[in-house]
């Protein structure tokens, strides 16, 4: 069986690739512990491998265009967004991930006299990484760096609409000079070839990024396999919190924040969808906030001036009309967008919304809409503030706007998130750990020398050898 590959920007069939069975991943995974024995790849040393991460950064570089237009298309992505953030950034990452290699390195207790004790951390052998559509290969990046520098074979499972990207990199690979089978790709879907790897019993780890539902499905399939190591990378719904002072930021605050709101048209799991703003300065900001959603440019990806894209398929699209008109029928007001825009036939555009005056019982605060859709909710004191920000299942990311210490370290400290940050909408670079709270994270974090724990498994050597 196979799948097709739609653009989302007009409905368009742009590939179609293998839906990987049951039977073709054990065989995949054979191949990989076969490769994994054989110490083509793990028995190197490090700077070894470095060094072929590194040339297999250069060869992304050299395609970086390439590789802009494939996500583009697949996911329908800005090829603008594309081409300045996706694309640098999987490539910084594995850049960052090779330089690391020789620089990791185990500890030796002070045990006992006559005793030597190491720790060393070990790669698992054969491992998969189960991928989200919204940013292809970034997110693939955050998984091939650290798996393969680790000196794992790594069997990657793409998104099924957003194969491409990954395609080309897994041929970049060998291109490279990485070991056949060292990084395989297996296109697919998630009940068939996801599941079948996270049931599989001879993949040691697997990292995966999507939605909580599945997240947890996968977790169970850990458990009622081989208790492989799951790192679960998972949904969000990212407050800002916009602090009295903050209007004193400049342009960075309505910037900022709608940017978070509408980067990847909000289908981004630290996308800024609940705007939490100081009674004093609600109205200003909900009317810069509304004017600048209004401004954004909406329309086909592949023109380098449009700022937000399609929403990636028709199911997509009737979730978060729906979401929206549910709100409105409510109470809220959408002072921004609140419907579909028609663009280019065939594609489904939702127009860059925001929600005021929405009731404080209603579900768009609490679900993730995944969509152009940011809602704004007002507080009066600090403490308030922190409890609507943390009122979630979720705990990704968080945003405070400010330009008082004090504040910013109440915040920082009082709020649920794997990442909070200050005077600007960041997840940090690739020196700083993500990774998410609650219903948001399980298991280890991505980027900075963190990531490697998803990927090794630390070992204890204990020698104690007869005196003479
Ligand atoms: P999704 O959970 O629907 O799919 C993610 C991947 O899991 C896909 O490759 C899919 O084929 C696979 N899959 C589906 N069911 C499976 C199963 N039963 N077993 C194994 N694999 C299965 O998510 P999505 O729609 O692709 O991505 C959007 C979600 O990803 C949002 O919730 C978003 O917040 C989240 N996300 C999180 C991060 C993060 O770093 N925390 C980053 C990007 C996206």
């Amino acid at each position: 069986m196979d799948i097709d590959v739609v653009n989302p920007a007009d409905g368009t069939v742009l590939a179609t690739v293998p839906l990987t069975s049951a039977a073709q991943v054990a065989s995949l995974t054979a191949e990989a512990e076969r490769v994994f024995r054989s110490r083509v790849w793990s028995g190197l040393a490090p700077r070894e491998r470095a060094a072929a991460m590194l040339r297999l950064a250069d060869l992304m570089e050299r395609d970086a265009e390439v590789l802009a237009r494939l996500d583009s298309e697949d996911a329908g992505k800005p090829i603008t967004e594309a081409r300045e953030g996706d694309i640098p950034g999987a490539i910084e990452s594995i850049r960052w991930f090779a330089e690391a290699a020789d620089k990791l390195a185990g500890t030796a207790p002070a045990t006992a006299p006559g005793v030597l004790a190491y720790t060393v951390r070990e790669p698992f052998g054969v491992v998969a990484a189960i991928l989200p559509w919204n940013y292809p290969l970034a997110m693939a990046a955050w998984k091939i760096g650290p798996a393969l520098v680790a000196g794992n074979c790594l069997i990657l499972k793409p998104a099924d609409a957003t194969p491409r990207s990954v395609l080309h990199v897994a041929s970049l690979a060998l291109e490279a000079g990485i070991p056949p089978a060292v990084l395989t790709v297996a296109t697919g879907d998630g009940p068939t070839t996801g599941a079948a790897l996270a049931a599989d019993p001879r993949i040691g780890a697997l990292s995966f990024t999507g939605s909580t539902a599945t997240g947890r499905a996968i977790l169970e399939a850990s458990a009622r396999s081989n208790l492989k190591r799951a790192s679960l990378e998972m949904g969000g719904k990212a407050p800002h919190v916009v602090m009295p002072d903050a209007l004193g930021l400049g342009d960075a605050l309505i910037d900022g924040i709608t940017e978070a709101a509408f980067l990847t048209a909000g289908q981004n799991c630290t996308a800024g969808s609940r705007i939490l703003v100081h009674e004093s300065i609600h109205d200003e900001v909900v009317e810069r906030l509304a004017a600048a959603a209004s401004a954004l440019v909406l329309g086909d990806p592949a023109d380098p001036a449009t700022q937000v894209g399609p929403v990636i398929n028709v199911a997509a699209a009737d979730r978060i009309l729906a979401a929206i008109d549910g709100a409105v029928s409510r109470g809220a007001v959408a002072v921004a967008g609140g419907g579909e825009v028609a663009v280019v036939e065939g594609g489904r555009y939702v127009a860059p919304t925001v929600l005021a005056n929405v009731d404080p019982a209603d579900p768009i605060l609490t679900t993730e809409i995944f969509g152009p859709v940011t809602t704004v909710q007002r507080f009066s004191t600090r403490e308030e503030a922190i409890a609507l920000a943390n009122a979630v299942e979720y705990g990704l990311q968080a945003t405070v706007w400010t330009a008082r210490l004090d504040d910013a370290l109440a915040l920082a400290g009082g709020i649920e998130a794997g990442t909070v940050s200050v005077g600007a909408y960041s997840e940090g670079d690739m020196t700083v750990p993500f990774g998410g709270w609650k219903a948001s994270g399980f298991g280890g974090a991505e980027k900075s020398l963190a990531a490697f724990h998803q990927w090794t498994r630390e070992k204890a050597v204990w020698i104690e050898l007869p005196a003479d």
